[in-house]
């Protein structure tokens, strides 16, 4: 991997994301490595055209943050194409300088991670005063996971730091993401963060990049007699929201009376 320090200008940048105002990724790149990963449409934006994601990680360094007036009241999402707590955060400690900048302002910070390393930040977690702590969850079966992120913790890990967050009183909530077709069990990964999940979101699988070809391979090799229905999926829009709008039906019912949110139609979602 071909790590490089940048100068950035703004660290902060306003998001269309649907529950959030400004993103921050301290990092461009991820070194987690999932085969489903929909980020690598920034190697365009970032001056790392012909590059392949996932060889290279820019650490960044300085930044303008948007001032008190502008991000009061303002949702903060670190971060939305890397994982801040990615293995490089352990030495450069990025995403930890960013979160001591954020804790004096009156923004909602939230972090969406797949790493244990966030325990780390424990102390100034503590002081924020409006934080969320998301982990993800594709799946619970460790094999599988290991296939699919495969330089991530491992779904135990991952719910030990969900079930260590709550019990230092930080919210903490799951994001059930992304949920592949036939494979992820999201009533196991429900049942298993419910106690320590404030609330719980999900995702759906979407194969709309060049990785489309990846995922479709991995499974073919690793999941033979599931891959012509998950495969279907895919072959065309209607088959996409046909299998979906059914298993949102499917969730809407399992968790009828728990805290949720349901992200599998981006046309369904409003900004909060
Ligand atoms: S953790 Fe997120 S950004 Fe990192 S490789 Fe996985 S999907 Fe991509």
């Amino acid at each position: 991997m071909i790590i490089r320090h940048v100068t950035t200008r703004a660290i902060a940048t306003k998001s269309k994301l649907p529950d959030a105002d400004f993103v921050i990724n301290p990092y461009t790149g991820c070194t987690h490595g999932c085969v489903y990963c929909y980020a690598e449409f920034m190697c365009r934006f970032t001056g790392h055209a012909g590059e392949k994601w996932g060889t290279f990680m820019d650490v960044k360094e300085g930044g303008r943050m948007p001032g008190p007036r502008v991000l009061k009241g303002k949702t903060i999402l670190i971060g939305s194409v890397t994982d801040p707590y990615n293995h490089l955060e352990k030495k450069y400690q990025k995403t930890r300088s960013i979160l001591t900048r954020l804790e004096e302002l009156d923004a909602q910070v939230e972090i969406l991670t797949k790493s244990p390393l966030v325990l780390r930040d424990m102390d100034i977690l503590g002081r924020l005063k409006n934080l969320r702590v998301g982990l993800s969850f594709s799946t619970m079966d460790a094999d599988l996971a290991r296939l699919i992120e495969p330089r991530a913790a491992s779904p135990g890990d991952r719910l030990e730091t969900l079930k260590q967050l709550n019990a230092a009183g930080i919210a903490a909530y799951a994001f059930v993401s992304p949920l592949f077709p036939l494979l992820s069990d999201y009533r196991k990964i429900a049942e298993a963060v419910e106690k320590y999940a404030a609330y719980i979101c999900f995702e759906n699988l979407n194969l709309r990049g060049s990785y489309k070809k990846a995922v479709l391979e991995l499974i073919k090799k690793n999941y033979p007699e599931q891959y012509h229905d998950f495969a279907a999926v895919y072959q065309s829009k209607d088959e996409f929201n046909t299998y979906w709008r059914k298993k949102e039906k499917e969730i809407r019912a399992y968790m009828k009376g728990k805290c949720y949110r349901i992200y599998f139609f981006h046309s369904d979602i409003k900004k909060r």
